[in-house]
């Protein structure tokens, strides 16, 4: 973790999409349990607010850039992180990888069906892929959905429940399964279930697919005007020379 870059107070690793797919095929393989974060400006931005969502982020055992924000703040803060690696393109490697590697996969979150969806349509993708179980993210308690994991001993966990729930969730009961390797992925389940589309490779290349996200579903305004608040955050750090914890 020594070599990870601090923005804003969360802790980034510094890796391209590979690496990071090396380092969560590092922790299954040892039998490591772990859980693995994937912050936009948004989750940085509260993190920067809230000691304990900092402590939710950086107690993961890989922190990976998502969005395209934190990248411009890692620039204005004199610490170039190298890229983007988007939960979604990560977790959609990851299944294939369990396909290769026999691994088994447990979809958490998202809507009724929707993760079911997602298994079969992955399944069709890669045959050899072994999904064990699904369950939706509109539960009350946890106990049962932990008792459920539990049983269903999977080697990988996509907890697909929004942000900071999923790593309240991963970070709460991750001690209580047999070892897992849990990755917070957001919309990822809708992306393979077909229910959300992703921004096409154009508006992708041009760092755009957070605008892309907004006009199919203008309701993010609320949480993309944070956006703005967050580099005028990185901003002023840098002018304070307090690149770490504002
Ligand atoms: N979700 C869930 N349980 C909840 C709240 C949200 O399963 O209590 C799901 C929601 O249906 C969606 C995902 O969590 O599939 C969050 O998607 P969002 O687009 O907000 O995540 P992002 O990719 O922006 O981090």
């Amino acid at each position: 973790m020594a070599d990870r870059k601090n923005i804003l107070g969360v802790t980034f690793d510094d890796v391209t999409p590979d690496e990071a797919l090396e380092r969560v095929q590092e922790l299954i393989k040892s039998r490591t349990p772990g859980y693995i974060v994937t912050p936009n400006a948004e989750f940085v931005y509260t993190a920067c607010k809230d000691e304990r969502i900092r402590t939710l982020l950086n107690g993961a055992a890989l922190v990976v850039p998502d969005g395209i924000g934190v990248l411009y703040a890692s620039k204005i803060l004199g610490r170039g992180l190298r890229g983007r690696v988007p939960g979604v393109e990560l977790g959609e490697r990851l299944a294939e990888v369990c396909a290769q590697k026999d691994y088994t996969l447990y979809l958490l979150g998202a809507k009724p069906g929707v993760a079911e969806e997602a298994g079969k349509r992955l399944t069709l993708k890669y045959p050899k892929l072994r999904i064990v179980g699904t369950h939706d993210g509109y539960f009350k308690d946890d106990a049962p959905v932990v008792e459920e994991l539990r049983k269903a001993s999977p080697d990988v966990v996509f907890v697909c429940l929004g942000f900071p729930r999923q790593e309240r969730f991963m970070r709460e009961h991750l001690a209580q399964l047999p070892p897992a390797v849990m990755l917070g992925l957001g919309g990822s389940i809708d992306v393979y279930a077909g229910t959300v589309k992703r921004a096409p490779v154009f508006w992708q290349k041009l760092g755009l697919e957070w605008f892309y996200r907004l006009c199919c579903e203008p309701k993010r305004i609320k949480r993309m005007i944070k956006l703005p608040a967050f580099l005028f955050t990185a901003i002023g750090a840098r002018l304070r020379h307090r690149e770490d914890i504002v």
